[in-house]
């Protein structure tokens, strides 16, 4: 398993993973050309992906889909509802090749594992992902007003861990955003704050947790440096977790 976020935060996310070969986007939310020019860097092409998974309907997710329309082979995974509104508010991705999940089955494309599961989040059908293959687990978890059971049970079964840790409560309290969006990144259907993320890893187990990756870090409302501070103090084992700052594609993970 071949792992790096391409980019992540309140602005765009896409993550590429490839796995014995099959190539897979998460998500698809940055601009078309930061796509290509990521794939350029590992010598791939578009042509390379073999499909994109779709979290929810929020654009800094699915910005990129549009381009991808004149590539029927790229399959695109969501839930039905997650289609059917990316379809409904860009016409351009009706005629991409999509393929609808029921969410929180579990279904096999090309010897991946992969699982869908339910996330609080203020979209008609938000989920998070694992996909596991040869013993190792990635799960994927971002926009989520809160960690419920459903999405604890997938992070247990992580090796590899990518979870949100959007905003810091001061930063939020102290920006000129409105007071309904603050409510509203806030509430159980938003974001998880700085504080949520370090709590739920530190109900987790590290022996199994290989790495971690934080992610989808506002701009506005966070920084690298206050999640870091934060994490000093929590006693986690802080060589396995990083911050993936805005704007910057984080480390490759590779298993053996
Ligand atoms: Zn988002
Ligand atoms: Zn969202």
């Amino acid at each position: 398993m071949r792992f790096q976020i391409i980019e992540s935060s309140s602005a765009g996310n896409c993550a590429f993973l490839d796995v014995h070969g099959v190539k897979l986007l998460i998500d698809a939310g940055i601009g078309p050309k930061k796509i290509n020019s990521y794939l350029s860097s590992i010598g791939l092409t578009p042509r390379d992906i073999d499909a994109v998974f779709v979290t929810h309907e929020h654009i800094d997710h699915y910005r990129a889909l549009r381009s991808l329309k004149n590539l029927p082979d790229i399959k695109i995974f969501a839930n039905k509802l997650t289609a059917e509104t990316i379809k409904y508010l860009d016409s351009d991705t009706k005629q991409l090749n999509w393929n609808t999940f029921e969410t929180g089955l579990t279904f096999d494309f090309m010897g991946i594992s992969v699982r869908s599961f339910s996330i609080p989040h203020d979209t008609s059908d938000a989920v998070g992902y694992s996909f596991s293959c040869g013993g190792t687990t990635l799960v994927w978890a971002t926009d989520l007003g809160k960690v419920t059971h459903s999405v604890y049970d997938a992070l247990h079964s992580a090796d590899v861990l990518v979870l949100e840790s959007n905003y810091c409560p001061v930063m939020l309290d102290n920006s000129p955003r409105p007071f309904a969006l603050k409510q509203r990144i806030k509430n159980s259907h938003g974001h998880l704050s700085n504080s949520d993320a370090i709590s739920a890893l530190k109900n987790l187990n590290f022996s199994k947790l290989r790495k971690v990756f934080l992610a989808h870090i506002s701009r506005q409302c966070n920084s690298v440096q206050h999640i870091a501070e934060l994490l000093e103090s929590s006693a986690l084992p802080l060589s396995r977790i990083e911050i993936v700052a805005p704007c910057q594609s984080s480390s490759m993970f590779q298993d053996s």
